[in-house]
């Protein structure tokens, strides 16, 4: 693959990342301590007191059992990314991590951060 490709892939991968991050800021917090880890925040609710209060709070839960697998896919889709800049970084990019063949630029364009070929997958 030649430098120009790889730094339009690379570009395309940055801005992914960047638009990730910015779903994730929306209702989860960067843990500081785990690299590329997410927490979902726990949506607040105001308390209240009596049968409506505990319907709130049902709704709290029922948002953040939504949220959590949101966050899991994104966060799978992050790590890929970090990935495939990782082996640009390298050199690397675009060769299969299974069967060290190359991955078709069809299959980069649809999907830049693939780390295996279709075989592997
Ligand atoms: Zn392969």
């Amino acid at each position: 693959m030649d430098k120009k490709t790889i730094k339009q892939f690379k570009e395309r991968l940055e801005k992914e990342k960047k638009q990730i991050e910015k779903q994730f800021k929306t209702f989860a917090d960067k843990d500081e301590n785990v690299k590329g880890d997410w927490d979902t925040r726990f949506p607040k609710w105001n308390g209240g007191s009596g049968g409506s209060a505990l319907e709130t709070a049902a709704d709290a839960v029922e948002e953040y059992s939504t949220l959590l697998p949101i966050e899991h896919t994104l966060e799978l889709r992050l790590q890929n990314i970090n990935n495939a800049l990782e082996k640009i970084k390298k050199g690397q990019y675009g060769v299969c991590e299974k069967c060290k063949k190359k991955i078709p630029d069809k299959r980069l364009e649809v999907y830049p951060e693939a780390g295996v070929c279709l075989k592997c997958k």
